[in-house]
């Protein structure tokens, strides 16, 4: 980053720190031109990407409407609690990868199938056929072959 004194571009970490129970980081850095001395935090960015719906509203991530979903697909399924919790965890911790201020709403489906696949192929296939509305039967009979390889 440039040095807050003078403007100039180089500048050199002279000492670096986990603080904050170690969600942050402190860095002491040094200007190579003025040699004038700052100071910088660093956190990971824990906000969710907005989600742009189809019809191209956009809206805020909402975690109740995920989880709600997942679990209506995994009702009275031999799945448990944790589980559940471990696969919306590591779908928001996918959607926040991508680094994105807004993502589309059928990526957050795509994730929501996949993690499905994995936990109960009768709960992927509830969710799929709604989430893809099958055309017809032959759609649907495919779409389980796919999950028979
Ligand atoms: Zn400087």
């Amino acid at each position: 980053m440039h040095c807050p004194f003078c403007g100039a571009n180089d500048t050199k970490v002279i000492d670096s720190r986990l603080v904050a129970d170690g969600h942050q980081v402190r860095r002491r850095r040094q200007c190579l031109a003025c040699n004038e001395r700052y100071t910088t935090f660093e956190t990971a960015e824990l906000v969710m990407p907005r989600v742009i719906k189809t019809n191209g509203n956009r809206e805020p991530f909402n975690e109740d409407k995920l989880s709600g979903g997942i679990q209506r697909a995994l009702e009275k399924r031999p799945v448990s609690t944790d589980d559940i919790e471990r696969a919306i965890n590591n779908i928001k911790s996918q959607l926040r990868a991508t680094g994105e201020r807004e993502v589309p709403s059928e990526m957050v489906g795509n994730l929501v199938m996949e993690a499905l696949k994995e936990l109960d192929k009768v709960a992927y296939i509830r969710f799929a056929s709604v989430y893809r509305s099958f055309e017809d039967i032959r759609e649907f009979g495919e779409e389980i072959a796919k999950l028979e390889k």
